[in-house]
């Protein structure tokens, strides 16, 4: 057998974390191999984010000229998908090809590898027939892929997942789809805007269940209004599929479509990559990493796969402090930032990502001890791209009475806004914030409306930096903008 070549880093996985991670460790002289088996980007540019994104911008322009007949005369819409499955093929993927990604690593001075890698002992990592000895580290961003409920006969039918949703070139009359949260909301408006009968199957009681009740109650009203029919508190228990019609059967109800999405989670493989190898158990859901990403000695993780969050933001942020992590390191074991050093990371297209405007945190200068950063969720940010869009940071309601916290809660509706009751056609939303009455901070908010992500930045801070609610109600709100509504909840926090 070969002998293992002796490399700074290997990183397996070049999604968004993974690609990050080995281009600025490559750029920052450390010898890197990455490791990727599909496409270098991974999920986001390809089949999540940036074309799901570019489906919504499309879909909210017919939603628009549709409003003009409320607002500025009259409008006739007449929907056509060609330019969006062209401009999602030829701008967002290049027809699902990462040349350009693979590129931009190798031209960072990173050395790529078109495989599958599995940890093979301490510090190791095979890829085939090769196999590499990392000398600092072994970073492992290998995501998550669909998963796909045990529904029986569901396995045995050409159903849909995110990527041939997102792949599609002529849209089918009928569309069903499991799972309502973000990722089947947001694609089931994008799919009834162009014409497509859509109906949204979850099983928990509410859409978006996970977010506060008041934003389901907005988005399911929002999508009903696109016609889209939701089933709520339905369990999927049979599927079958005739040729050209899916049935699901649950109790005595069925629906049928003539396509399937499944949309219901997502699960991270760990069984595939030799976790047994170096000690680690591979029968967890994720794999579990202390505030800088460490799984064990020399091996870290980033993004889906750590099961922290799964959106870009956190991928980039994790890669953060990765990167200074494992500099730190490479400085303390003498190998530094030098262009003799080896790295090798898995996983990796995230250039598209980065092009678009993904990366996030920049952590302190690396290298000194004490200064590398530590992960903080506190303020983790999250936005369903609905129409209305849901934006929500930290806790909800329910999650911080349950931690026994001193809660008090301020709502207010964006229709009552100044800018909200101007805006009319389309102006559903609202402001609801959770504070800690304590310690007289927010610990939670949610901001559903037109441009709810935007808005919700300004919270985002508020929790993150813990300014004092004193603070917030002594700030000035621009008028007439839909953040105002903001210190309209703040009044009514009692
Ligand atoms: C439809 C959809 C819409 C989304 N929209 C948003 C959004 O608007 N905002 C947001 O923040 N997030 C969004 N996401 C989530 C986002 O795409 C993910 O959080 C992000 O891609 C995670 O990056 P990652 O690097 O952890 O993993 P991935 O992007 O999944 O990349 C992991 C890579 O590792 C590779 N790999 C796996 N195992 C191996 C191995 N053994 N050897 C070599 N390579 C391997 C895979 O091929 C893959 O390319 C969306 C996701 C979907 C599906």
């Amino acid at each position: 057998m070969a002998e293992p070549e002796l490399v700074d880093v290997v990183v397996v996985g070049l999604g968004v974390g993974g690609e990050e991670v080995a281009g600025r460790l490559a750029e920052a002289g450390l010898t890197v191999v990455g490791v990727e088996r599909d496409l270098v980007g991974g999920e986001c540019p390809y089949w999540g984010c940036i074309p799901s994104k570019m489906m919504i911008r499309a879909a909210n322009a017919l939603a628009e000229a549709r409003r003009v007949n409320e607002l500025a005369g009259s409008a006739q819409v007449q929907p056509e998908w060609a330019p969006v499955a062209k401009r999602i093929r030829e701008e967002a993927t290049d027809t699902w090809n990462d040349q350009v990604a693979v590129d931009r690593f190798t031209g960072k001075g990173g050395r790529f590898l078109r495989g599958s890698g599995r940890l093979d002992g301490p510090g190791q990592v095979r890829v085939g027939e090769q196999v590499f000895r990392a000398r600092h580290g072994i970073v492992l961003g290998t995501g998550t892929r669909p998963s796909v409920p045990p529904i029986d006969g569901l396995v045995d039918t050409p159903y849909w997942t995110n990527h041939q949703a997102i792949e599609v070139e002529e849209l089918p009359e009928t569309l069903l789809i499991l799972g309502g949260g973000a990722i089947g909301l947001e694609l089931a408006q994008v799919f009834a805007r162009f014409g497509v009968r859509v109906t949204v199957v979850e099983a928990l009681d509410r859409v978006l269940a996970l977010e506060e009740p008041e934003a389901s109650e907005v988005a399911a009203a929002a999508l009903r209004a696109d016609g889209v029919e939701i089933r709520a508190g339905v369990k999927a228990e049979r599927v079958s599929h005739d040729g050209s019609t899916f049935t699901v059967h649950s109790g005595d109800q069925e629906c049928r479509a003539e396509r399937l999405l499944v949309v219901t989670g997502r699960r991270a493989h760990l069984d595939e990559l030799g976790l047994e190898t170096v000690g680690v158990d591979a029968s967890q859901r994720y794999l579990p990493v202390d505030d800088r990403m460490h799984v064990t000695d020399a091996i870290w993780a980033v993004g889906d796969v750590t099961g922290e969050g799964a959106f870009t933001h956190i991928a980039m942020y994790q890669a953060s402090i990765v990167v200074a992590d494992l500099l730190d390191h490479a400085r303390h074991a003498g190998g530094g930032a030098d262009p003799s050093g080896t790295a090798s990371v898995v996983g990796g297209a995230m250039g598209a990502v980065s092009a678009v405007g993904g990366a996030t945190a920049t952590p302190g200068p690396a290298g000194a001890a004490g200064t590398v950063p530590r992960a903080d969720y506190r303020a983790l940010p999250r936005v369903t791209f609905t129409d209305p869009e849901v934006g929500a940071v930290g806790l909800t309601e329910k999650q911080a009475r349950e931690r026994g916290i001193n809660v008090q809660v301020g709502f207010a509706q964006l229709s009552s806004s100044a800018r909200g009751w101007i805006h009319k056609a389309g102006n559903e939303g609202f402001i609801k914030l959770v504070a800690d009455a304590d310690q007289g901070v927010l610990i939670g908010a949610t901001s559903v409306g037109p441009a709810g992500g935007e808005v919700l930045s300004a919270l985002v801070v508020a929790v993150h930096a813990a300014v004092p609610l004193s603070q917030l109600r002594h700030m000035i709100y621009a008028y007439p903008t839909f953040h105002r509504a903001i210190e309209d909840a703040l009044r009514d926090l009692s």
